[in-house]
């Protein structure tokens, strides 16, 4: 495996002392020291999925969704959801998209966001679908960087909770 970057395993320190005491000393990869506290905030924020929300509603069901353009000689077909097509701006309509794809490229993420740093690493890859013009971008779990491949095939899985967000949707290599 290899070694974390420095800030990363620094920031992971200071994250346990913040759970522990709500304050810690940052040191950056310059020796630069700043304290650092615990200040919590909340906001709700009413996000609307508008006319992607079959795309996410599709993900509770354990379904993946994607989008045909409806031009006849056109009907390319996206693994996202997208009202109108790319290539020629007609509108759309939803299909039924693969379970199964393959990996076509990936990186392994050794820092996240808030919502993602606790599973650090993690891989994200764009994975490919027979029949589809363009890639998905999601998570691959139950792999380790040295063991991922171009081509890899993979297979979705759904968290049985939904949350209507991108992240009810990963991949896992397929047995
Ligand atoms: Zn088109």
């Amino acid at each position: 495996m290899r070694a974390r970057p420095p800030t990363y395993s620094k920031f992971r320190d200071a994250q346990a002392e913040l759970e522990k005491n709500g304050a810690a000393i940052f040191r950056d990869a310059e020796g630069v020291e700043s304290l650092i506290i615990r200040y919590p905030y909340s906001i709700n924020y009413i996000h609307s999925y508008a006319e992607d929300s079959p795309f996410f509603l599709a993900l509770a069901e354990g379904k993946l969704k994607g989008s045909r353009c409806t031009k006849k000689g056109c009907a390319f077909v996206f693994a996202t959801p997208r009202s109108h097509c790319m290539v020629c701006g007609s509108p759309t309509e939803w299909v039924d998209l693969p379970n199964e794809g393959r990996v076509h490229s990936w990186t392994t993420c050794h820092f996240g966001s808030e919502a993602f740093l606790k599973e650090t690493p993690y891989n994200l890859a764009m994975v490919e679908f027979d029949g589809v013009g363009s890639l998905l971008l999601v998570r691959l779990k139950d792999a380790v960087e040295k063991d991922l491949f171009v081509g890899m095939p993979v297979v979705a899985r759904y968290d049985p909770k939904p949350k209507y967000s991108i992240t009810d949707v990963w991949f896992v290599p397929k047995k």
